[in-house]
């Protein structure tokens, strides 16, 4: 009897937790709520239910698979940030000018900017891809990162939806156009029951990611957000971190306070809202509610970054205009991102979860400094093979130094030349662990 018991536990438990599966019983769930349904009209529980045949057949194909082995950091180094940070990594501090001629520091933000801010489209809505570019366009080159869920573009699954999850030869011609593009998992939890065949959550992330970087040349897949399920049985894919922090560099969550704090980002939960209607309100809201407070000393989400993500626009690109009051929120919000630029670092997802964590690990000496060169060493504990993102480090020069050049490793990199409060300062771009830097005076 004793045995039979913890039997049954131990597959409860394999059922429940750790993998992200449902139990084959989520299906008797729901049927119920599909004959609950009225009977005519979109049933989530309907459709889930149409597609549960159309799931088993697909996954026998991976009825062979086997997790790969993910590619292991050098020595030393990390894959990624993991794990929920429980305090704050670094001081948080206003801009930092260090004082005497050779010293540098690391910049919070790409050129050194006060805040940072993202936004995302999740589940392909291939059909709005013309609106977005022209709300792109207008606003000024808008970033957009698409979460995409591999496995039915170009329709392989089901060739009837291709509407929805695009052509490859459409989501080529936007990473030709700039855009980038992060996992939004294989399925969508369309089914994650171990019975019919489902590869587990492992599979998900790994084989999403070789589906995208595979389809489209050029694509090297780094991030991933996690999908939710309008079938609660099926709503388990806050369980798949393990699998996530195995094969990605960083992962958007859905929810939570939509600022991250710069010294507390969950790289693996990056926080996120698709209401963003508080973030542009003229009304008081809580702390970490307003894209404003990403510009207050008092707020704790000072300096912080903001990310807002989309699904579908229902209505085209006049995004102000928009009979919902939240997709017209998303008006406001580009118009925030686009009239700060002095102070706004608007980023793609990746790339600044890939910053972020470089500076956090970061090490910056000064090898040599006189009035004719100055050498940088930058180092950070991330993987430099996917850690390759450009730092922004400032420098102070020396005087009478009136303008600016820099390599790494031999090769140009970019360099700005400021001045602040009568003293030279450079803004460099280099990656970590990629050779040293060296900055010169230049020709004036
Ligand atoms: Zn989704």
């Amino acid at each position: 009897m004793w045995i039979a018991f913890l039997s049954v536990c131990s597959l409860a438990e394999r059922l429940y937790s750790g993998n992200g599966a449902a139990p084959l019983s989520a299906w008797d769930a729901i049927a119920a709520e599909a004959a609950a349904a009225p009977p005519t009209g979109y049933s989530h529980a309907k459709a889930a239910l149409e597609m549960r045949p159309i799931w088993q057949a697909y996954y026998q194909k991976f009825a062979d698979w086997k997790p790969p082995v993910p590619p292991a950091p050098p020595e030393g180094k990390l894959s990624g940030l993991v794990g929920t940070p429980t305090e704050p990594r670094f001081p948080l501090t206003e801009k930092v000018w260090p004082a005497k001629p050779g010293e540098a520091s690391v910049c919070l933000w790409e050129d050194d900017k006060l805040a940072a801010a993202s936004f995302s489209i999740d589940d392909n809505n291939a059909s709005d891809v013309p609106s977005w570019e022209e709300i792109s366009r207008k606003y000024g080159g808008l970033k957009i990162t698409w979460f995409l869920i591999s496995g039915n573009i170009g329709g392989a699954i089901v060739p009837g939806r291709i509407s929805s999850a695009g052509k490859w030869e459409m989501w080529q011609r936007l990473l030709g156009e700039g855009y980038q593009f992060g996992s939004h998992s294989v399925t969508h939890v369309g089914n994650p029951v171990l019975e019919d065949g489902w590869p587990g959550p492992d599979w998900e992330c790994a084989e999403s990611k070789a589906q995208l970087d595979a389809g489209l040349t050029g694509q090297r897949t780094k991030i991933f957000a996690r999908p939710g399920s309008a079938t609660k049985a099926f709503n388990m894919s806050q369980e798949w971190r393990p699998s996530i922090e195995k094969y990605y560099a960083a992962a958007r969550g859905g929810s939570g306070v939509p600022i991250n704090k710069a010294n507390m980002t969950d790289y693996f939960d990056i926080r996120t809202t698709a209401n963003p209607l508080t973030m542009v309100s003229d009304e008081p809201q809580k702390d970490g509610w307003h894209l404003g407070d990403l510009f207050k000393p008092e707020s704790k989400y000072y300096r912080g970054w903001a990310t807002v993500f989309i699904h579908n626009i229902n209505g085209g690109p006049d995004l102000e205009n928009n009979p919902s009051p939240t997709t017209a929120s998303f008006a406001k919000v580009f118009d925030f991102y686009n009239s700060h630029p002095a102070d706004l670092w608007v980023g793609f997802l990746a790339d600044v979860a890939l910053y972020g964590q470089e500076r956090d690990t970061a090490t910056l000496t000064t090898d040599a400094a006189d009035p004719a060169r100055i050498v940088l060493s930058l180092t950070s504990k991330m993987d430099p093979a996917v850690f390759d993102y450009p730092l922004t480090v400032k420098v102070r020069l020396f005087d009478g130094w009136k303008s600016v050049e820099a390599t790494q490793n031999g090769n140009v990199v970019p360099a700005e030349f400021l001045m602040h409060e009568g003293a030279p300062y450079a803004l460099v771009k280099a990656a970590p662990d990629k050779g040293q830097v060296v900055l010169s005076p230049g020709s004036p």
